[in-house]
């Protein structure tokens, strides 16, 4: 039984996204077990993303296809299952992304393999593999084992992995493609770009968390004019959705987004599981909040008690001082 790991690669337009080289970190720590890393790319003129690929997995297994320029779950499974029964991977890791919900459940089926969705950390002990579970909205982790079998495939939630820099140099091996006939059942179309507000919260280095201890809209500015003067964007838990103040985009955690500034600072937040969830990646967490008890003082780094009206003044202040 090889001990190989295979992260299949995912990407949009020529470019690779970011879960593909979150998935090859973890591939690689999980393949100091005894096994190489293998990258298994399937697409269209493939060169570019290569190059890019390299430093990140002992192997590259391109299969370069004009069908698979665009992403098509049916031809994904067809050239996939056949190389993963040949190769015999011990763990085959794909994002649960669109991409991966669509391929996954289907793929590991057809191979009667056991498959873990949705995990957020993946570890071998004396040859069996046990994957971590967030279950019930986040507020119980679990670990779950699968049941013996040559091979696993493990589909794992963005932005749990902290991805590295590539130190490897990727042997390339071209495989031809098994393709034969177009698929008319199943096409791909076009893409359609989500419409996307002014900022993106998931890009920022700082990121200004409000709710609703904000008590009213007309306290926005305050808060604006804070996030600006420490060139921060301004983001909040969802009530602040639910009464309008901000937009959907703008909401953090489990059913908004994931976001991993340097910097989150959650102003009159009370640190709901299912606001944490989407913040607690952050690399330095400050909590403000008038209730020396709440939740939030537990995920923060640095921890204000008072009233946001007094504190949020004086910090402008500061930061201004210091500019
Ligand atoms: C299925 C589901 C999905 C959900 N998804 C999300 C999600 O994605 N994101 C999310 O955020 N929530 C989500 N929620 C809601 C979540 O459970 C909480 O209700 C929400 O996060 C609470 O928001 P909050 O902290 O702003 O409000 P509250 O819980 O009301 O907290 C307000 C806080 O402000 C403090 N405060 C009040 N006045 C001041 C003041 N003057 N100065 C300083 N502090 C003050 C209070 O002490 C309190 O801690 C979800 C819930 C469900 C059921």
């Amino acid at each position: 039984m090889t001990k190989d790991i295979f992260v299949i690669a995912e990407h949009r337009r020529g470019e690779i996204r970011d879960i593909t080289f979150e998935l090859l970190t973890k591939g690689y720590e999980l393949s100091k077990d005894g096994g190489r890393l293998h990258t298994v790319l399937l697409g269209f003129q493939n060169e570019k993303m290569i190059d890019e690929l390299k430093p990140f997995s002992d192997g590259i297994l391109n299969i370069d296809d004009e069908k698979l320029k665009d992403f098509n779950a049916e031809y994904y499974q067809m050239v996939l299952s056949n190389l993963l029964q040949e190769k015999k991977p011990f763990i085959t890791l794909l994002g649960q992304t669109a991409f991966g919900i669509d391929l996954a459940p289907s793929l590991a089926t057809a191979l009667d393999m056991p498959y873990a969705a949705d995990c957020i950390d993946i570890e071998i002990d004396k040859e069996r593999v046990y994957t971590e579970k967030q279950i019930y909205g986040g507020k119980i982790s679990s670990r779950v084992s699968l049941v013996e079998n040559w091979g696993y495939m493990v589909s794992v939630r963005p932005g749990s992995i902290a991805p590295k820099e590539g130190e490897l140099k990727a042997e390339v091996t071209a495989i031809t493609s098994p393709l034969k006939e177009e698929i008319d059942y199943r096409r791909f179309v076009q893409y359609i770009e989500a419409a996307k507000g002014e900022v993106d919260i998931t890009q920022a280095e700082v990121v200004v968390g409000i709710g609703r201890g904000l008590k009213e809209d007309k306290n926005l500015p305050l808060m604006e004019e804070f996030a600006k003067s420490i060139g921060g964007v301004l983001a909040c838990s969802r009530p602040v959705v639910d009464a309008g103040w901000l937009s959907k985009d703008r909401q953090v955690g489990s059913s908004g987004k994931t976001v991993k500034p340097k910097l989150y600072i959650a102003v009159g937040i009370s640190g709901a599981f299912q606001h944490v969830m989407g913040m607690k990646g952050a690399d330095t967490i400050v909590a403000i909040n008038k209730d020396p008890n709440a939740p939030i003082f537990t995920v923060a780094d640095y921890g204000i008690v008072g009233d946001l009206f007094q504190i949020i003044p004086k910090l402008n202040e500061k930061v201004l001082e210091v500019k």
